[in-house]
Parts: structure tokens; C-alpha cells; sequence
């Protein structure tokens, strides 16, 4: 019996020794420690031994189990090993492939405008100032002569703060105040930049969000005609030396006297097309004297003071300069869109 159980081991572990594959291991598994395998039978036979021999004969067919259970392991093993090599062998990944670039970004398009516009002031002489978007009733309305129960705040719809009094700007106007108050009594050249809001319809021509772009000049002798040779040169720096520009009456409660500023059509050069309503003309400005009470808030004389005020939309502005029908293009992100201004 122990010759039998040794001879079965040797046969075993060199036939296990020319295996290659997990399947032929598992087949070797089977025929030999399997339930109906040659180890397992000669196992279940020690019953029938004499039991004085039972002891010997178990022992040696247990050292035989863990012998060749051991020597399948170690079998196992190798062959997955050398599997995994075979493996990353033929699937071999090749990092030297360089990856696919990222592009740099580009600024958008209401930034290169407000940029384009920055540079034509500080050109003549005005400072760029930024304030805040987040003002007071008393700045944004009141101080510019729209007190509470005036008609012309029915002109903008706010969007009001839990905060009594504070609202987010309507529009750039607040920050003539600001930069007023800053300089009073020096001389002031600046245009006030920044967000404004209206709680109102979103349409191809109007954004609850959109940029002005404020300028103010006070001094000892600003007139109407330093206005118009200011915008004048600013519209001919931004759309062509060969721009004319006109200013028509109109009113706003800040300024007096108040203008709209139009200039000729790009389009249709003044013959009339459907972005000038056929006029020839689009607006790009509303313009006039800063009203003798609003120089008085801001610290001024309005006896030795005189000062001009303009505001503009630079999304306007773009959408002529580049023939943009909806004002929505702007804000709402899509890459088709901003990508032909980068
Ligand atoms: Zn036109």
C-alpha cells in the first residue's frame, strides 16, 4: 500500500511537471485529488486495512495529498505568471503616443470689446474705475435725481435685496457718484465699466445682465463740445475714420441738457438695411451735461463745475461691429459661438 501511495506520487508530480495550460492542470487536479480521483480512492480504501497498519498508511497518504496539493499551488502560480507575461506581451500599450493637445483659451468676446474700448479712452486721458455692483437705492436712484416717487423709475425694473435699499445696479449711472465723490474737488476723466441688471424679459435685444460702460469728465470748462469730439473720435477709433456721428435731444433725469448719440449705419453705410431700421442711423450712446443737481451730490459747484456723462452698451456695441443678430449669444455659453472670436 505505502509502495502504491509512493508511486502515485512520482507518476503524479511528473505529469504535472509537462503541463501548460490551467486547463490541463485542472484535469490533473480532477484525476488525482477529484472526488472520484486515484489519491482519493486509495484515501477511502485505508478503511478496509488491517487497523494496525491504518495509522502508517494514513499518515503517508496525507503527507501525499499536501505534497501534491502543494506542487499544483506552485504549478498554478507559474502558469499565471507566465500568462500575465504572455499578456503584456501582445497587448502591449505604447505611452511614447503623445496625447491630444488642450488649446489655450481666448477671452470673451464682451472682454475684447470692453478691452477695445478701454484702450480708446485711456488714450484721451480717462482712467478706467470699477464700482460696485451691488449699490444702494440712494446711489443708483435718488442721488441722480430719480427720487421715489419720480415716473422715470418706471423705466427700470429692479431686481431688490432682502436688504431695504440695496439692489443690484441698473446701470452704471451710481458710480458717476462714486467717482465724484473720490476726486471732488480735482478735475475727473474716467469711464465705470461693469455688470448691470434688470428684472426683465430675456429677448434677442435685451439681457437681465449685460455690461455698460459709464463715462463721466468734470472740470473747470467741459462743454457739449468736448462730448462730441470725445465720442466723435471714439466711434471713428472703434468703427472706421470715416464714421459720422449725430447727436439727437432726449431726456434722462441725470443729465440736462440729454442726447441719444447715433452713428452712421456699417452696414448699409447711411442708404438704410434692416439693422438701421432703415434710418441709416444706430443709436450707440445715450449722452448729455451732468444735471447741476447730480454735480451738487457728487460735491461740486455747478457755478465753476460743468461735466459731460455718457453710457453705452459694449454687447451693443459688439453685435454691430460684428453683425450678431441676438443678444443672448452672449451668456449663454455656447462654444459655436464664442470659438469665432478666439
Ligand atoms: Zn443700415
Amino acid at each position: 500500500m505505502l509502495e502504491q501511495l509512493d508511486q502515485l506520487k512520482e507518476t503524479a508530480l511528473s505529469e504535472l511537471r509537462e503541463l501548460s495550460s490551467m486547463e490541463a492542470l485542472n484535469r490533473w487536479r480532477v484525476a488525482y485529488l477529484g472526488r472520484k480521483g486515484s489519491l482519493t480512492n486509495v484515501l477511502r480504501s485505508i478503511g478496509q486495512l488491517p487497523a494496525e497498519e491504518r495509522p502508517l498508511v494514513g499518515q503517508e497518504a496525507n503527507r501525499v495529498k499536501l505534497a501534491l496539493e502543494e506542487a499544483l499551488d506552485e504549478m498554478a502560480g507559474a502558469l499565471k505568471r507566465e500568462e500575465s507575461v504572455r499578456l503584456l506581451e501582445e497587448e502591449r500599450l505604447d505611452v511614447t503616443l503623445p496625447g491630444r493637445p488642450v488649446g489655450p483659451g481666448w477671452l470673451h468676446l464682451s472682454t475684447q470689446i470692453l478691452r477695445e474700448i478701454y484702450a480708446i479712452f485711456t488714450e484721451m486721458g480717462f482712467q478706467v474705475l470699477e464700482t460696485p455692483e451691488v449699490e444702494s437705492d440712494i446711489n443708483n436712484f435718488q442721488l441722480l435725481n430719480i427720487p421715489p416717487y419720480h415716473p422715470a423709475r418706471d423705466m427700470w425694473s429692479t431686481f431688490y435685496t432682502t436688504r431695504e435699499g440695496v439692489l443690484l445696479r441698473t446701470h452704471t449711472s451710481p458710480g458717476q457718484l462714486r467717482a465724484m465723490r473720490m476726486y471732488c474737488p480735482e478735475p475727473v476723466r474716467a469711464i465705470l465699466p461693469g455688470k448691470c441688471y434688470r428684472y426683465e424679459a430675456v429677448t434677442a435685444r435685451a439681457e437681465f445682465m449685460f455690461y455698460q460702460v459709464e463715462g463721466l469728465a468734470i472740470g473747470r470748462h467741459v462743454t457739449m463740445g468736448d462730448l462730441k469730439g470725445v465720442f466723435t473720435n471714439f466711434a471713428r477709433k472703434l468703427f472706421g475714420a470715416d464714421r459720422r456721428v449725430r447727436f439727437r435731444c432726449s431726456y434722462f433725469p441725470f443729465t440736462e441738457p440729454s442726447a441719444e448719440i447715433d452713428m452712421d449705419c456699417i452696414i448699409c453705410g447711411g442708404k438704410g438695411c434692416r439693422v438701421c431700421k432703415h434710418t441709416g442711423w444706430v443709436e450707440i450712446s445715450g449722452a448729455g451735461m451732468v444735471h447741476p443737481q447730480v454735480l451738487r451730490n457728487g460735491g461740486y459747484d455747478p457755478e465753476v463745475y460743468t461735466g459731460f456723462a455718457f453710457g453705452m452698451g459694449p454687447e451693443r456695441i459688439a453685435m454691430l461691429k460684428h453683425r450678431i443678430e441676438d443678444i443672448r449669444y452672449f451668456f449663454s455659453n455656447d462654444l459655436r459661438f464664442l470659438r469665432q472670436f478666439a
